[in-house]
């Protein structure tokens, strides 16, 4: 391969980007010892950054012997992404700023989950939270789009998803040609692991697993800031493992996967259904039923909890992750749910060294993972090819 001038600029400037997005602020003579850029290199990177607006020089500080050297730090605020997750039913978007941390969020009603129903209700969103942008200088740098799905990332299609009966849909390029920005698309676990390891629990751990128990059950390891997709993006279907072939049917069309016993609306359906209970019972109503002393809830939770992290262990044995990370809708179960989930762990990982188990409670999970798509290309060496593809 040539390396050109061009690249390696380019590279020079995510080497620099993510060195500040890891450490905080820097100084350039700091930022020069650390990478090994020559101090003329760094020179040159920064003052582009700067004009471009993602660098800003922060206060100098004047110390016993003198004056400091100028901190250099991100601007986050130079420019906005757009997150939309899809969902059965609806599309939640958010407005972020590049560090992923959420300025609005909106929820758009999708009835029908045909590409171009929700082709119509995606541009309807990015048209109304690009009213929202505050009033700054600040501009869009891209639109990321998630959902549960095998994902051709390099070409913005779905090539199959089984929750919405997609097969090879090219919703990023369709998407592109009306929103006139670019657009990223991924599988929302792939999604949501990646804004754990740019911005999230993970940004410090150089092998950490993200696991989402939501409406599936998924899990993605970032190795050395890549995150582990697998040969196709069909990495990490921890709900897909079969639990017991005798049990019920999955979306994915087989039986007993371990997502069609305890993803989070199953366990509330169980419980439901023990219970006599219809469908405005929720999981918060079950926690709170638990935590009242209902011995079916418990039990449930319990099981779910055992049953989650038997099968994770497995992964755990293979990946060996320094911490997991746990996102999505199952979370809101708590501890009901994780000691279960780290006794089982422990009890079946090798030498019985099971990592940490690290909720993420933080709302918008999902539709901020989605917009890390976006803001990613900034600071992944991985992302070029992707945004070329997109933008060409
Ligand atoms: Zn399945």
């Amino acid at each position: 391969m040539k390396i050109d001038q061009r690249t390696t600029r380019a590279l020079n400037r995510r080497l620099i980007l993510n060195l500040l997005r890891r450490e905080g602020p820097a100084s350039r003579a700091d930022i020069a010892s650390v990478t090994g850029l020559s101090p003329a290199a760094v020179t040159f990177v920064v003052s582009d950054l700067i004009a471009e607006g993602y660098l800003i020089e922060g206060e100098t500080q004047r110390g016993t012997t003198g004056r400091r050297p100028i901190p250099l730090e991100i601007n986050y605020s130079s420019h906005f992404a757009i997150g939309i997750k899809m969902n059965v039913g609806s599309l939640e978007c958010v407005l972020t700023d590049l560090s992923t941390a959420v300025l609005s969020t909106l929820t758009v009603n999708c009835k029908s989950s045909a590409p171009e129903a929700v082709l119509d209700a995606a541009e309807r969103a990015v048209s109304m939270l690009q009213r929202m942008v505050p009033e700054t200088e600040g501009r869009l740098i891209g639109i990321g789009f998630s959902m549960p799905a095998t994902i051709d990332t390099e070409q913005g299609i779905c090539v199959q998803s089984h929750r919405f009966l997609w097969d090879n849909v090219p919703l990023g390029k369709l998407l592109q040609q009306r929103v006139d920005a670019p657009v990223w698309m991924e599988d929302d676990t792939l999604a949501f692991a990646l804004a754990q390891h740019l911005f999230g629990l993970g940004r410090h751990h150089k092998v950490f697993t993200a696991l989402a128990l939501g409406v599936g059950i998924g899990c993605a390891t970032v190795s050395n800031g890549v995150v582990q997709r697998g040969a196709f993006g069909r990495a990490g279907k921890l709900g897909h493992i079969v639990h017991d072939p005798t049990g019920p049917l999955c979306e994915c069309g087989r039986k007993g996967c371990l997502q069609a016993f305890y993803s989070e609306p199953a366990i509330v359906e169980l419980w439901r259904k023990e219970r006599n209970l219809d469908s405005r019972a929720d999981r918060y109503a079950m926690k709170e039923a638990a935590l009242q002393g209902d011995a079916v809830a418990r039990k449930i939770l319990q099981s779910a909890g055992e049953a989650i992290g038997w099968h994770l262990a497995d992964v755990v044995n293979i990946v060996d992750p320094e911490i997991i990370v746990v996102g999505a809708e199952a979370v809101a179960f708590g501890d009901l749910l994780f000691d279960p989930m780290r006794k089982s762990l422990s009890e079946r990982c090798y030498e019985g060294r099971a990592p940490a188990i690290v909720p993420d409670e933080r709302d918008n999970f999902w539709s901020s993972g989605a917009a890390a798509l976006a803001t990613q290309a900034l600071f992944n060496f991985e992302a070029g090819g992707t945004t070329q593809a997109l933008q060409e």
